[in-house]
């Protein structure tokens, strides 16, 4: 048996001071003094609070855009050029970067192929917008894909043309596919992104995962027998993998490897006009892209019922929502269905997401980048704003809310987001909707044991109790009375099942 001593130990039944944890479970907690054992670790007045779970990301993408172009933050087209100037030199084959955001720019307006083509006429481009629902390439790229004028949308895609019925070099949702055959990555390099990803995971504190991947299941399992995945992994494959011999059967266990639910998406983002709405946009006269009409979603959505899957839904726009309820009511789905994003709703939505038990999967860390114009999208005096990132609403609400941050899309600092649930800060210093604004016990409950509910593990994890495995992170900042240090704060220790798997000196 272990004890840990002279600690601050949140737990959702109060504060603690000690914990013994035998066999990786935690057996007993207390408050004040507590006999040694052998093993007697004093925290020296650290703060341990429960794993942290990520109920949302793409492990191999935050892996493999570590090896790319980062163009966050990125302030103009022209920053954009020198940037990719500079990494394409000496390199060879497709360019391939990820991060701008058009809202962001001096130039008001999205890059074209010809900027690309200004500093890379010869050899293929293609840069994701941050949300990596939209890419620009290059003219080089676009002969190499076979796009002309003459090219039609495929369905759920779009080739964007310029009044002369050209590409412009903007590619959107499931045109994007197009490019899967030329910068697809092999296997061996899949399974080193992924296991980079992990690592990445464990250095902010995760302890569990709930990751949407491709295709991954094999590897992540050959990753575990050679010792290379520290935390818990619950994989979500895409809908499509449903049959496929690689694809695991509902319920796979496999020692920190689990999985129960596959993903469809419904709509696109909101940055790049793609999520689908039921009123058109406040600055554009589009509503989005569905990706799917109603009939084909209720016939996938059935099907992932029958074959015994639960099914998780990327719904960013309302309209895209209430197709997802739709679809899950038409079916009868009753196996805690989840709408991951769950950005733009109304009260209609909310209501039925209660009704029918749909877990609200959300990303606090997308206020830092979208506060900063979302209100241009959706009109600052619509009635949909009152509904949108509406967090505090939805848990007053008793919809049951599990965090995450969709990285590489945000940061997977998930001590950033708790930080964002809280104060909702953009990264131009405002505010935005501040009563949405968590408490700190909300903000944790979302990233623990609310995330240990989508994952259907809120027996086991996402606390510190009696019987729960001994996932905890240990911090030297008392964030619990000062909630304003999960900004800066960094975790010093992760342990899973009682197990030391991160320590800082
Ligand atoms: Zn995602």
């Amino acid at each position: 048996m272990t004890i840990y001593f002279n600690a601050k130990i949140f737990t959702f039944n109060g504060i603690k001071s000690w914990m013994k944890v035998e066999n990786g479970k935690i057996i007993e907690l207390g408050i004040g003094e507590v006999e040694q054992s052998d093993n007697s670790h004093d925290m020296e007045q650290h703060i341990i609070l429960p794993g942290l779970i990520d109920a949302h990301l793409h492990v191999f993408n935050l892996g493999y855009h570590t090896t790319t172009l980062n163009l966050s933050g990125s302030r103009s087209i022209s920053e954009i050029q020198t940037k990719l100037k500079e990494f394409a030199n000496n390199r060879e084959g497709w360019i391939i970067g990820r991060g701008w955001d058009q809202d962001l720019f001096e130039e008001k307006r999205y890059i074209s192929k010809e900027d690309l083509d200004l500093i890379k006429p010869d050899q293929p481009v293609v840069l994701y917008r941050v949300c990596g629902h939209i890419s620009v390439v290059n003219s080089c790229a676009l002969e190499i894909l076979g796009i002309n004028q003459n090219t039609e949308d495929p369905n759920g895609g779009v080739i964007e043309k310029d009044k002369n019925g050209h590409p412009t070099g903007i590619i959107k949702e499931k045109a994007l596919e197009l490019l899967i055959p030329f910068i697809d990555v092999d296997r061996d390099r899949q399974k080193e992104m992924i296991a980079i990803g992990l690592q990445k995971c464990l250095e902010v504190g995760l302890t569990t995962v709930q990751t949407n991947d491709e295709d991954a299941w094999i590897i992540y399992k050959e990753l575990q027998n050679e010792g290379r995945m520290p935390i818990r992994v619950y994989l979500t494959p895409y809908h499509k993998e449903i049959g496929r011999e690689d694809t695991p059967k509902p319920r796979t266990r496999d020692g920190l490897l689990y999985c129960d639910r596959v993903k469809l998406l419904a709509d696109g983002s909101l940055g790049a006009h793609t999520a689908a709405m039921r009123e058109p946009y406040a600055d554009t006269d589009e509503t989005g892209i569905t990706v799917y009409t109603q009939t084909e979603l209720n016939k996938l959505v059935g099907e992932a019922n029958t074959a015994g899957y639960r099914v998780e839904f990327h719904a960013i726009g309302d309209l895209a929502s209430e197709m997802v309820i739709n679809a899950i009511e038409v079916n009868n789905v009753n196996d805690r269905p989840i709408i991951t994003h769950a950005q733009i709703l109304g009260k209609d939505l909310i209501q039925k997401m209660k009704d029918l038990n749909i877990i609200a999967n959300i990303q606090p860390p997308f206020i830092i980048t979208d506060g900063a114009w979302v209100d241009t999208r959706l009109g600052i005096d619509s009635e949909r704003r009152k509904y949108s990132y509406a967090w505090k609403t939805m848990i007053d609400a008793g919809i049951h809310v599990s965090g995450g941050s969709d990285a590489p899309v945000e940061s997977n600092n998930p001590l950033l987001g708790i930080y964002s649930a809280i104060f909702r800060e953009v990264n131009n210093g405002k505010i935005w909707r501040e009563e949405e604004r968590l408490t700190f016990e909300e903000a944790l409950y979302i990233y623990t044991k609310g995330a240990a509910y989508t994952a259907k593990e809120e027996g086991r994890l996402g606390d510190l109790a009696p019987g729960f495995e001994a996932d905890f992170i240990v911090l030297k900042e008392d964030v619990i009375d000062q909630p304003e240090l999960l900004k800066d704060a960094k975790v010093q220790q992760v342990y899973i099942s009682g197990i030391e798997k991160l320590a800082r000196s």
